[in-house]
């Protein structure tokens, strides 16, 4: 195994992938250790959609939404095999939260920030339509909107950039698992384990994508190194043994107003998420009977035909970590942005990624990719990462 590179990555979920993705296509030498599979973490335990996220809207994150739509014109484009246009619906009844004209002014500026082509198109299903709702409540419906979004399978589009990286010159070392890392002047050295050994490797970077594990990884680099205050909250999705005809439904937890998507998703249907503050081993994460509980009653309420439809059973439940950042309140409210955080200003040896979007892998790749290039050797670049197919 190379034992000298310019970017060594930890982490082969879609931030690690893209990283290294980006950092190959710019020339340079690149390792990415990943200590189980790809896409192990968060990676495939996503909502899977490439997607603005209409509801940030309403947290003021308009620069994210932006960005988000951006990649997912391009990823339409250039993965048109693994991201799909899909259509969604937004039921409004009587006692909705979000009434009509706040959907109306919502879909509007998510069609303007989506460059008003044709997957902006939004609107609303005439009544006369409304049984074809795959048996979606008509008590006290008083509008539906309909709009487009994607979906993509997260493990597969990981495993697709994590291919593309190294068809560039990137190596993966899987499984090896990082063990330590010594910051110096102008280089850093890792310490991980492969095959039982123990290896050791200089980079002139060392970028931490180890998702909900980076906040506890970047606390054993030496010398300390400041991390910022993260929060792990689970998100758990069921999936029903049931698939709706008409497309993906958004949906308005009645307990507690937040938002709960039901999605089509191989021959099934996925109902997530939940948003439960997180405190133990990233590696322990599992959905819990109160989250499963909670989920059956958002589908139950919105959908009580379904229910009797063939009776649809449940076929089993998975559970994710976001890394968000710390502070008080609903998870909801606080911000999806990655944050990406060096161990100095002027030529940093260690970038960490924290949080993040699934959409957005390949702009936050560049931002990193900027924020190190003062620590990199100038190379001939051989790709640019808005041009490579993705299959
Ligand atoms: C419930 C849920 C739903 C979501 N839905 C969406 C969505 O619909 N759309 C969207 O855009 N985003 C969504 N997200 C966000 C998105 O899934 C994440 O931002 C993204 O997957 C994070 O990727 P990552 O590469 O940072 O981390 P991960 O995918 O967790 O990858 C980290 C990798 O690092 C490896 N690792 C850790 N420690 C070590 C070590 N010591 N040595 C070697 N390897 C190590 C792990 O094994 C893992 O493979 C969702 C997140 C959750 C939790």
């Amino acid at each position: 195994m190379t034992d000298s590179v310019d970017v060594l990555v930890i982490g082969a979920g879609i931030h690690g992938a893209g990283i290294a993705q980006a950092a190959a296509a710019a020339g340079h030498s690149v390792l990415v250790l990943e200590q189980s599979a790809i896409a192990a973490g968060s990676s495939s335990r996503s909502s899977k959609l490439i997607h603005g996220g209409l509801r940030y809207l309403e947290s003021g994150q308009v620069r994210l939404v932006r960005e988000s739509l951006h990649e997912r014109a391009l990823m339409l484009r250039l993965a048109p095999e693994l991201v799909r246009l899909q259509k969604f619906h937004i039921p409004v009844y009587r006692l909705t939260r979000r009434r009509p004209w706040q959907l109306r002014i919502g879909l509007s500026l998510y069609a303007l920030l989506a460059g008003l082509d044709h997957s902006a198109h939004f609107g609303t299903v005439p009544r006369s339509q409304w049984d074809a709702l795959d048996g979606l409540d008509t008590h006290e419906l008083e509008q539906v909107f309909w709009y487009h979004d994607a979906q993509t399978d997260d493990a597969l589009l990981t495993a697709a950039v994590v291919r593309s990286a190294q068809a560039l010159g990137a190596t993966l070392a899987m499984p090896a698992r990082f063990l330590g890392a010594r910051l110096e002047a102008a280089a850093v050295q890792v310490r991980y384990l492969q095959d039982e050994r123990e290896h050791e490797c200089r980079a002139r970077v060392l970028v931490n994508a180890a998702g909900p594990w980076a906040g506890a990884l970047a606390r054993t680099i030496t010398p300390a190194v400041a991390v910022p205050a993260l929060q792990l909250v689970q998100g758990t999705h069921i999936m029903i043994d049931y698939q709706p005809q008409a497309g993906f439904y958004y949906l308005e937890s009645p307990r507690d107003g937040r938002a709960i998507f039901v999605m089509p998703w191989k021959g099934h249907t996925l109902v997530g998420t939940t948003e439960v503050r997180y405190r133990g081993d990233p590696a322990d994460v599992q959905p819990a009977a109160h989250e499963v509980h909670y989920l059956e009653g958002v589908l139950h309420h919105y959908f009580p035909r379904w229910r009797g439809h063939a009776s649809p059973a449940l076929l089993g439940s998975f559970a994710g970590l976001r890394v968000l950042p710390g502070g008080e309140g609903h998870a909801f409210h606080r911000s999806r942005e990655t944050m990406l955080s060096t161990d100095r200003a002027r030529q940093p040896r260690l970038l960490s990624v924290y949080g993040g979007k699934l959409t957005t892998w390949r702009a936050v790749a560049g931002r990193a990719l900027q924020l190190l290039a003062a620590s990199l050797p100038r190379r001939p670049a051989i790709a640019r990462t808005d041009q490579l197919m993705l299959a």
